[in-house]
């Protein structure tokens, strides 16, 4: 996936960019940033959406309402938290299982229980 040998290759990503119109914002980079997440930008916009409780659209890559990047980062450092670093170790080298709600670490072993919100991740 990466080439680097930099411990901390692991953490660098990209910050959000949005683009506003009246009533959407467009976060240009979503999958980008999935990616860089190693998580689908399905559930990266699904978690946005569920958070601030409104709709999303992610093949346009939109929210329903005008976010501002300070928000969306915040909400985005949550998802990590919750959803990318194992619970035992910080390290984002996890694979998320949906059906259990758990993340697996990749380099320690250790199971993390993921808080499961229906309307974020389905079993
Ligand atoms: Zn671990």
């Amino acid at each position: 996936m990466n080439d680097s040998k930099d411990p901390f290759y692991r953490y660098k990503r990209d910050i959000i960019s949005v683009k506003h119109s009246v009533i959407f914002t467009e976060i240009e980079n979503l999958t980008t940033i999935a990616k860089q997440l190693n998580r689908t930008d399905e559930l990266l916009l699904k978690y946005l959406q569920v958070m601030l409780a409104t709709q999303g659209n992610l093949s346009k890559r939109t929210l329903r309402g005008t976010f501002t990047v300070n928000q969306l980062e915040k909400l985005v450092k949550d998802f990590i938290k919750k959803y990318v670093l194992c619970g035992t170790c910080q390290n984002p080298e996890t694979t998320i299982n949906y059906k259990k709600g758990q993340l697996t670490c990749a380099s320690c072993g250790a199971k993390t229980p993921v808080q499961i919100d229906g309307k974020i991740i389905k079993g």
